[in-house]
């Protein structure tokens, strides 16, 4: 466990994002309003966190009562049951931004989990400090990136986590973690693997400081800014680039845009065994062609390799657009979200993401994995 010294609030780092207009006990508010897919029934009873220590009491008490909760932020990766959440919600609507004090010429900052993420990054690009600004445009909470350890054109926020503070609800002790302790890999951490069990209270991150960005590592992204991989770009080229192939996408929350109603990617990339994934490339083959080739990349892991979740999803014959144009459907711009274009349900979602599954695991024998977590109901029926 790390034990960071005292922080001091420099007036520089106001906090970052926009405040939650809610009020802070609410009992039928639907949570279809609170979740960026736009779907789920009501919370049998909801409280916003202002501040770390009501954020710790107001979990405590709840499990003190034996209490189902759910811990809820910016609501872009969770699907809540169309029945609801028969338990306590509780909103983290905490502030804040510290400087920590270190020596070893980064900037060390301590951030609030309830802090808006994407107003932390454009923060970060506007003071010059390298390390997030591939992450431009990713919704939610600077708390909830952590948890599935945020990724995106080639940075994971675990780059630059130094540590993070967070209730272990099993203990009901507050623990300073480091970076080695929250067991960092690709959409995982400790936290991920053991759901519910922690609540991330803040996170600490060290930032390079300077004007250019980290080495650019996506191929799409040096392409859209003219350099090689592995070269650097001036940070505030970085972020515009990153959100202007998001918005292609449909990858950056737009209230005028049906395809940002998601929970951004649902499927993560499968990660094979080397042998797993040969078994994959004859299959594609006997299917495809005998040319055909499907995406790989190294894995953490020794002798695992990552494929491409959309890859399979097109070849297994799910199109861009597949669904219901005013319910449930793929995005019109990007395989692997799935949408709610007005008129959904959880239930249609599930039942599309089930289809979807089913039919990657019946052409290539390959089992997708979503990456969203699931409120008041299981993924698997
Ligand atoms: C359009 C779009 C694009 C996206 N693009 C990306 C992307 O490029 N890369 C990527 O990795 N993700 C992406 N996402 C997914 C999502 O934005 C991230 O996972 C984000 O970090 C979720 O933050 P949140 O505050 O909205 O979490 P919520 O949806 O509120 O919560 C998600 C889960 O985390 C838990 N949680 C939230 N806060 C805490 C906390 N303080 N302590 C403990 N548990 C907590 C919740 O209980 C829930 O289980 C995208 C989503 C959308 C809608």
């Amino acid at each position: 466990m790390c034990s960071p010294r005292p922080a001091r609030t420099l007036p520089r780092w106001p906090s970052v994002g926009p405040r939650l207009a809610s009020p802070r006990v609410t009992s039928a508010i639907a949570l279809s309003e609170l979740t960026t897919l736009r779907l789920g029934g009501p919370a049998a009873r909801m409280v916003d966190a202002t501040s770390e220590g009501e954020l710790v009491s107001l979990v405590q008490a709840c499990d003190a009562r034996d209490e189902p909760l759910l811990v809820l932020a910016g609501g872009s990766n969770v699907v809540v049951a169309d029945a609801g959440f028969d338990g306590t919600v509780v909103r983290v609507a905490t502030r804040g931004v510290d400087e920590l004090e270190r020596s070893d010429g980064r900037v060390w900052l301590d951030v609030q989990a309830g802090e808006e993420w994407d107003a932390l990054v454009a923060t970060c690009v506007d003071n010059g400090l390298s390390g997030i600004e591939a992450l431009s445009g990713i919704p939610g909470s600077v708390g909830a990136t952590p948890i599935q350890n945020v990724g995106a054109y080639g940075q994971e926020v675990a780059d630059v986590i130094a540590g993070v503070h967070a209730l272990d609800r099993e203990s009901g002790v507050v623990h300073a973690l480091d970076v080695e302790e929250c067991l960092f890999d690709y959409r995982s951490s400790a936290f991920k693997r053991d759901p519910g069990r922690w609540v991330v209270l803040r996170v600490s991150f060290a930032f390079e400081p300077g004007e250019e960005s980290e080495p650019v590592r996506y191929a799409e992204l040096a392409r859209r800014l003219g350099i090689d991989e592995g070269e650097r770009a001036p940070l505030v080229d970085v972020r515009a680039a990153v959100l202007e192939l998001r918005r292609a996408k449909g990858m950056v929350l737009d209230s005028r845009d049906p395809d940002t109603f998601s929970a951004g990617s649902f499927f993560t990339n499968p990660v094979l065994r080397e042998h797993a994934f040969a078994e994959l490339v004859a299959r594609a083959r006997d299917r495809l062609g005998p040319d055909v080739q499907p995406p790989s990349w190294p894995a953490s892991h020794h002798r695992y390799v990552k494929t491409s979740a959309a890859w399979l999803i097109e070849r297994a014959g799910f199109e861009k657009g597949y669904g219901n144009p005013d319910g449930i459907a793929i995005s019109s711009k990007h395989t692997l979200a799935l949408t709610n274009r007005g008129n959904g349900t959880t239930t249609e979602l599930v039942a599309l993401a089930l289809e979807i599954a089913s039919g990657v695991r019946d052409a290539f024998g390959v089992e997708l994995v979503p990456e969203p977590v699931f409120a008041g109901h299981s993924w698997l029926p």
